[in-house]
């Protein structure tokens, strides 16, 4: 039977089986500490030798096939993982299909630079990309037009929220019922926040996950998906300040949309033009983030001789 891995810890899987057997609701609802927090579906599954033998990892959002469960004591062996859609190794995520990123529009105060950067590292995976700007609360009408005027600019229309007062979570939403997601952006911006109000009872459900394996939350390199009530998964990745810009420096103008925009219509002169100083280059000129570009090249640059 076929599933999808919710969370990994040492050598342990919750795997969310996509039909739960008919027989199993009798076995589990005596059984199970908390049937609500960890519904029959799911089964926690050690690996099977033939996988480590082949150096097959399981990552959250991993599609596998489950053998041999045991509903009454939730448990299960994963005998194959099925390829991946996607593969995102930091942290390590499969088959997610959107990025959610998300900044606060003051407190820590909203850098361009910075977020130019998580765009461009956001882009550079391929999904789908939202951007959100968080506590909308703390700037008046004005300025928040001046900053949705300024990211339409960079090719960007942000959503501008307040977790706290519950603004701009419908729009939000849309996003994400269709989407395997995964939460990026700085710390201090409310990502915790915003899975805490959208995942009722996620604290309890970390817990009851992780009980038996003695550990919390935000260790090390632990990633978990979570199911929205409306549909959709999320995944709640610790965060970071500043992302790595490890991409070939040819690349790098592909993720940026007002360059697309602008070699959509038109070329350089030089096919390999890297749009720095090079005759007759239609990228190159008078546009906000041309910059960013040129700071970033250099990383991309220095990166690729390391
Ligand atoms: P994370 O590090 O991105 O997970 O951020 P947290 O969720 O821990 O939030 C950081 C701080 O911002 C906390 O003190 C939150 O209470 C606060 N915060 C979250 N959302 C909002 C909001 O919409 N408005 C304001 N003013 N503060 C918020
Ligand atoms: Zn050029």
């Amino acid at each position: 039977m076929l599933g999808t891995v919710l969370s990994v810890q040492a050598n342990y899987y919750w795997v969310r089986l996509d039909e739960a057997p008919d027989h199993a609701s009798d076995a589990n609802t005596s059984n199970s500490q908390n049937p609500a927090l960890l519904p029959t579906s799911w089964l926690l599954c050690t690996r099977r030798s033939r996988l480590k033998k082949m150096g097959q990892a399981v990552w959250v959002g991993d599609r596998v096939q489950v053998e041999e469960p045991d509903w009454e004591g939730q448990r299960g062996a994963i005998a194959d993982v099925l390829p991946r859609t996607a593969a995102l190794d930091r942290p390590p995520v499969a088959n997610a299909s959107h990025i959610l990123l998300m900044f606060a529009m003051a407190d820590p105060v909203l850098d361009p630079t910075q977020l130019s950067r998580f765009l461009v590292k956001a882009e550079s995976t391929g999904l789908a990309v939202t951007l959100c700007l968080n506590k909308c609360d703390l700037l008046q009408r004005e300025a928040q037009e001046q900053w949705r005027d300024r990211l339409k600019a960079w090719g960007y229309d942000p959503i501008l929220m307040s977790v706290h007062h519950h603004l701009g979570l419908e729009s939000l939403q849309d996003h994400l019922t269709q989407h395997s997601t995964i939460v990026s952006g700085p710390s201090g911006v409310g990502k915790s926040s915003l899975i805490n109000l959208l995942i009722p009872n996620v604290e309890q459900r970390v817990s009851a996950v992780s009980g038996k394996l003695g550990r919390g939350r935000h260790t090390t390199r632990h990633v978990e998906l979570f199911e929205l009530p409306s549909g959709g998964l999320v995944a709640d990745t610790p965060g970071f300040n500043q992302p790595l810009l490890d991409c070939l420096p040819s690349e790098l103008g592909a993720y940026f949309p007002e360059i697309r925009h602008r070699l959509a219509d038109q070329s350089c002169h030089f096919g390999d033009c890297l749009h720095r100083d090079e005759p007759d280059c239609v990228v190159r000129g008078e546009w906000e983030r041309y910059s960013h570009y040129l700071t970033f090249l250099d990383d991309a640059i220095t990166h690729q001789e390391q």
